[in-house]
């Protein structure tokens, strides 16, 4: 009996062959595999040999995922990270080493700005700030000999859309690399490989997975960037979870349909911001009053997205008074089912000094939206109970 109790090694395939294949993928949650002897140990760990071994390295729920990421973004590689910030991490520690200079644009999402701009120049990367939205900026900046240009396809909150195409060649010109945060776009709306990027980077957190439960980031791109990746990621140990990697699977299956009618409901909300009394300014790239309409048009497939930013007439009182009339989830993240807002002055732009701030165009009544997949009638409805309870 006990050794029947000490036996715990499992049985590797206890599982009799199947005629058929289940629609649905399993889940791998070994973190390592069982090795025949040690010549087959030693070629799976020098690459000789394809397979898994350690979960760190690699396992089947992240390539599955990586694979179909590859396909939709038309990546020649691709690989998942345990969070979008990892992906950036991974970028920078694949393709930077001390003395490089990058040039990066003054929008980044919050973490982004600290990553490429502060722990890195604790490493000895010197980075230079600019409008990524001005080309001729980004070519002067790239005067000083550089390796990388970081900029997002979809700016928090302001949603400006930079030129890709532009800036890739700039790179190029200049011997850099671009690289571009799609987060906010997702791929759904935005393929940046397709205007001449290297690298794109998505928080897969965000739209992909769509249902506000996975963290996780992707890299992709082109082969000749790929030679330092899988030894950066195993090394500093950006590999993401198989559970979260199956449910993203399964938020990636629906994201089309998501992504049409969260995109519709947003132009819905914008056309209703646009006309209403209380709101100072409406931000979104599908309104031809915005600034980077024609570029939206162009590198967004005629799209806007589900991201609307609106500046409300009264200043933080009227934002208080929209976000406590309760009818949208005061949340600061996006793509979520749900639509939700958040309020940029106290939450992803607290730290910067509110006069830089409102240089920017961010005001105490700035909020935020991300659109969901309600009706349309839902999300008005919701929208001018919101503006209803400003007085
Ligand atoms: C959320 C976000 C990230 C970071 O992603 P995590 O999955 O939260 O680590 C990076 N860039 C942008 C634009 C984001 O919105």
């Amino acid at each position: 009996m006990s050794e029947r109790l000490d036996d715990l090694c499992p049985r590797p395939h206890f599982m009799k062959p199947q005629p058929t294949a289940p629609m649905t993928p399993p889940i791998y949650p070994a973190a390592v595999y069982r090795c025949a002897d040690p010549v087959q140990a030693g070629e799976l760990l020098t690459g000789e040999l394809e397979g898994y071994i350690y979960r760190r390295d690699g396992q089947p729920n992240a390539d599955m995922l990586a694979e179909r990421l590859a396909t939709l973004h038309g990546a020649e590689r691709a690989v998942i990270t345990s969070s979008g910030m990892g992906a950036l991490a991974l970028a920078a520690l694949s393709q930077l080493a001390a003395g490089d200079h990058i040039v990066v644009s003054h929008q980044l999402y919050g973490r982004s700005s600290h990553l490429f701009t502060g722990e890195l120049s604790r490493l000895g990367v010197t980075a230079t700030q600019v409008d990524a939205c001005d080309a001729d900026a980004v070519r002067r900046a790239l005067e000083t000999p550089s390796k990388l240009v970081v900029v997002e396809s979809l700016t928090n909150p302001l949603l400006r859309v930079a030129d890709l195409a532009a800036l890739a060649e700039a790179a190029h010109t200049a011997g850099a690399r671009l690289l571009v945060d799609n987060t906010f776009a997702g791929p759904g709306v935005c393929r940046p490989l397709d205007f001449g990027a290297d690298l794109v980077v998505e928080s897969l957190t965000k739209i992909i997975n769509g249902h506000g439960d996975v963290l996780l980031g992707l890299l992709c791109g082109r082969e000749a960037l790929w030679q330092r990746v899988p030894i950066a990621a195993t090394t500093w140990g950006t590999s993401p979870s198989p559970f979260d990697c199956w449910l993203a699977m399964r938020g990636l299956g629906t994201m089309a349909l998501r992504v049409d009618r969260a995109v519709a409901n947003a132009a819905a909300a914008a056309r209703l911001f646009a006309q209403r009394n209380e709101v100072a300014t409406v931000a979104y790239p599908g309104l031809e009053l915005h600034p980077d309409y024609e570029i939206a048009q162009r590198q967004f497939g005629r799209r806007g997205g589900a991201m609307i930013c609106f500046t409300l007439k009264g200043g933080l009182p009227a934002a208080t008074a929209f976000i406590r009339a309760g009818r949208i989830p005061f949340s600061p993240s996006l793509g979520e089912l749900s639509t939700t807002l958040s309020h940029p002055a106290s939450t992803s732009h607290y730290a910067v000094e509110p006069s830089l701030r409102e240089q920017l165009g961010i005001f105490d009544g700035t909020i935020r939206l991300s659109v969901g997949i309600e009706s349309a009638e839902f999300v008005c409805a919701a929208i001018e109970e919101s503006l209803a309870a400003i007085v």
